[in-house]
C-alpha cells in the first residue's frame, strides 16, 4: 500500500492538476457535458474514465467508464455516461486506454503459508542446489535463534530419491534446519532437526508417508508426505500474533497480483482466528471462503475436535468471510508416486499409489458433509483420485438429491478420459492450477519416468473438460507456486513456459483462450465462492471490486500476457494497491 503514497498528490497540487485537465478536456472535447452536481444528481465516490472495461457481463461487454458509490457501481458505461456524476469530491481515475476488469479471484491458495515465506527464508524460484544452501546460509546469519524454516525450494532439482541432510548439516550442525518444498508434499531436514523430531534409523515410516534412507538405513533428510508431520509437531506452534503478520503480508501480496477474492485451501480453528483478528482491526481487503482440512495427515484437527471448529464456524464467519467448506485430501503428488492411479506407475511392480481416504470413507464423509450444506474442496492429482472424488459427489447427490454446495476438485493433473465429462454432469468445478500446465522439469524429470509419454500428454485437460461442458475456476496454490493469476492464465492459453517466448508446448489441443481464463479467475470462481451475485463481474450493483492493468490482454500476443503489470487494484472502491502514476490520479479526497 506504500505505492498508494505514489499516486497520492496534495489537495493543492490535485486541484491544480484538475484545472489543467479540466482545461484540456474542455479545449479537446468542448461538448462533453460538465461536472454538474447542480442537476441533482448525487455525485460519484469513485469514477473511472478513459478505460477498456471488460465488464465479464453476460455478454462480456466492453465500457469505457464506471461509477461508485457506497462501495458498489451506480453506473457502468461510456465517458458521457459517467461524467455527469463527477463531483466535487469525486476521485477521478483516469484509466487512460488502459484495461480494467473485475478483481482476480484464486480459488485455491494458501496465504498464511505465503506470508510466512516471504517474511521468512524465501527460497522461490532459486534454480541451483548451490543458491538454496547459499541462501540458507545467509538466512542463518540472519534470522534469530531457534528452528530455521525455508520455504518453496525447488523439489525438481534433487533427483527421485530427495535432497540429503548432508548439505544442510555443512550449514549448522547445532541448530535445526527444515526446508519446505514449494508442492507442499517433501520437507529437507538436518540431523539437527531429525533428532529433535526423534527420527532415526529406527523409526518407520508413517502411514502415507515416506522417510528416505541412505544406505545405512538412517533418515536422509527427506521427508515426505505424513512424514513431514512428524518434524512440524516437534517446532514451537506459532502465536496468533504471527500468524496475523504472516497472513496480512499473504493478503496484501495478492491484492498487489490483483487478487481481491480467494479460497484458503488448507485451514484450522487458528486460522479462522486470524482472518477475523484482521477483520476486527479493519484491515481485510479481500473475500474469503476457507476450506477446513479433514483427516488424512494434513488435517489440523481431527475427531471430536474437528467436529467441535466446524460446528463453531459461523462464529468467526462475517460478509466477507465464509467458512462453510473442507477441505479433502485423496491423494498425494506423483513426485514419490503417492498419486493415486487407475492404471500402475511404470517400472514400480504394479503400484498404482494409495488413496487417502477408501472409497467408501470418502462416499459417506462427502454424503455428510453435503447433507451439512457444506461445500466440499478436494485435493486430486491422479485420475484414480479423481475419480473417486467424483463418485463420492455422485453418491451424495443420490442421497441427498441436488444440493447448491458447488463442490471442485482441485490440482487435476491426470483426469480418466471417461471421467472428463462429469464434471459438467455433476456441476462440480473443474479448479485447475494451470501455470503447471507445460512441459517444466517436474514432468518431463520427475513424472515423466513413472507415468510415461501417453499419460504426459493427457496431464492438466483443461480445454477437455470445458468442451464438456465443465465449469473452469483458476487457482495458483500460491506459495506452491506464483501467485500472479497472469502467469497461470498465460500458461492455459499458450501450454509453454509462460516466463519464454517459445519451448515445448505440453499438448496443445488443450489450449484454451484468453476469455475463457479470465471467466475461470472472476465470474466462475464468484460462483464458486457463492458470491457472484456481489462481485465477479463489473455491473450495476456489484461491490466496486476492479483490476487495472498497464495494457489490454487482447491487444496483444499470448507471450505478452504475463508481461502485464497489475497497475492498481480497487477493492469495494478503495485502492489496496497502487502503481498508477500520479497524473492519472486526481484523489481530491487527500
Ligand atoms: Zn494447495
Amino acid at each position: 500500500m506504500d505505492q498508494r503514497t505514489l499516486g497520492m498528490l496534495t489537495k493543492a497540487g490535485a486541484l491544480a492538476l484538475l484545472l489543467g485537465i479540466g482545461l484540456v478536456l474542455l479545449t479537446g472535447c468542448a461538448r462533453e457535458p460538465e461536472p454538474a452536481p447542480e442537476t441533482g444528481v448525487e455525485p460519484a465516490d469513485v469514477v473511472l474514465l478513459n478505460g477498456g472495461i471488460y465488464t465479464v457481463d453476460a455478454q462480456r461487454s466492453w465500457a469505457e467508464a464506471a461509477a461508485v458509490r457506497d462501495r458498489v457501481f451506480i453506473a457502468v458505461g461510456s465517458n458521457a455516461d459517467i461524467k455527469p456524476l463527477v463531483g466535487r469530491d469525486t476521485w477521478v481515475i483516469d484509466l487512460a486506454g488502459r484495461m480494467a476488469l473485475p478483481g482476480f479471484h484464486d480459488a485455491h491458495v494458501h496465504p498464511t503459508m505465503g506470508g510466512y515465506a516471504l517474511r521468512g527464508c524465501n527460497l522461490e524460484g532459486l534454480d541451483s542446489v548451490e543458491a538454496i544452501v547459499e541462501k540458507v546460509t545467509a538466512c542463518a546469519l540472519d534470522m534469530d535463534e531457534g528452528w530455521l524454516e525455508g520455504h518453496a525450494f525447488d523439489l525438481s532439482l534433487f533427483g527421485q530419491d530427495g535432497p540429503n541432510k548432508s548439505l544442510l548439516d555443512a550449514v549448522s550442525m547445532t541448530r535445526p534446519i527444515i526446508l519446505w518444498a514449494s508442492d507442499g508434499h517433501n520437507a529437507w531436514a538436518n540431523s539437527v532437526a531429525l533428532e529433535l523430531a526423534g527420527i532415526t534409523a529406527d523409526t518407520a515410516d508413517p502411514p502415507l508417508g515416506v522417510i528416505e534412507r541412505d544406505a545405512d538405513g538412517s533418515p536422509s533428510g527427506t521427508l515426505r508426505e505424513t512424514a513431514q508431520e512428524i518434524v512440524r509437531a516437534a517446532i514451537p506452534k506459532p502465536t496468533l500474533e504471527s500468524n496475523v503478520q504472516a497472513l496480512r503480508a499473504g493478503i496484501e501480496h495478492l491484492n498487489s497480483c490483483g487478487v481481491t477474492s480467494f479460497i484458503d485451501a488448507w485451514v484450522g480453528l487458528e486460522d479462522y482466528q486470524s482472518y477475523q483478528a484482521i477483520e476486527r482491526a479493519g484491515g481485510l481487503t479481500a473475500r474469503v471462503v476457507t476450506s477446513l482440512t479433514y483427516e488424512s495427515g494434513f488435517a489440523k484437527h481431527y475427531g471430536d475436535e474437528f467436529d467441535r471448529v466446524l460446528a463453531g464456524r459461523r462464529e468467526y464467519a462475517s460478509e466477507r468471510i465464509n467458512h462453510d467448506s473442507v477441505k479433502l485430501f485423496l491423494d498425494g503428488v506423483l513426485e514419490g508416486e503417492t498419486a493415486a492411479l487407475v492404471e500402475p506407475y511404470v517400472g514400480m511392480h504394479g503400484k498404482r499409489g494409495d488413496l487417502i481416504l477408501e472409497p467408501e470413507a470418502l462416499k459417506a464423509a462427502v454424503t455428510r458433509f453435503d447433507a451439512m450444506g457444506l461445500q466440499v474442496h478436494m485435493h486430486a492429482i491422479g485420475d484414480r483420485a479423481v475419480r473417486a472424488g467424483l463418485d463420492a459427489i455422485e453418491a451424495a447427490r443420490k442421497v441427498n438429491g441436488r444440493s447448491d454446495n458447488r463442490h471442485h476438485i482441485s490440482h487435476l493433473q491426470l483426469i480418466h478420459i471417461d471421467d472428463i465429462e462429469r464434471f459438467g454432469a455433476l456441476d462440480t468445478a473443474a479448479n485447475f492450477q494451470a501455470l503447471w500446465a507445460w512441459p517444466d522439469a517436474w514432468i518431463t524429470e520427475l513424472n515423466l519416468p513413472v507415468v510415461g509419454e501417453e499419460r504426459v500428454q493427457g496431464m492438466y485437460p483443461i480445454a477437455s473438460v470445458a468442451r464438456a461442458g465443465g465449469r473452469l475456476v483458476g487457482g495458483s496454490d500460491w506459495n506452491v507456486s506464483s501467485a500472479n493469476p497472469l502467469d497461470a492464465i498465460e500458461t492455459a492459453v499458450r501450454r509453454q513456459d509462460a516466463f519464454a517466448a517459445g519451448g515445448a508446448t505440453l499438448n496443445e489441443n488443450e489450449r484454451v483462450s484468453l476469455a475463457a481464463m479470465i471467466d475461470a479467475y472472476t465470474i466462475n470462481a464468484a460462483w464458486l465462492m457463492h458470491h457472484e451475485d456481489q462481485v465477479g463481474s463489473i455491473e450495476v450493483g456489484k461491490r466496486a471490486v476492479i483490476v487495472v492493468l498497464d495494457r489490454n490482454l487482447f491487444d496483444h500476443p499470448a507471450t505478452a500476457i504475463n508481461e502485464a503489470q497489475v497497475v492498481m487494484t480497487l477493492f469495494e472502491g478503495e485502492a489496496v494497491w497502487s502503481a498508477m502514476p500520479a497524473e492519472n490520479d486526481f484523489n481530491q479526497n487527500d
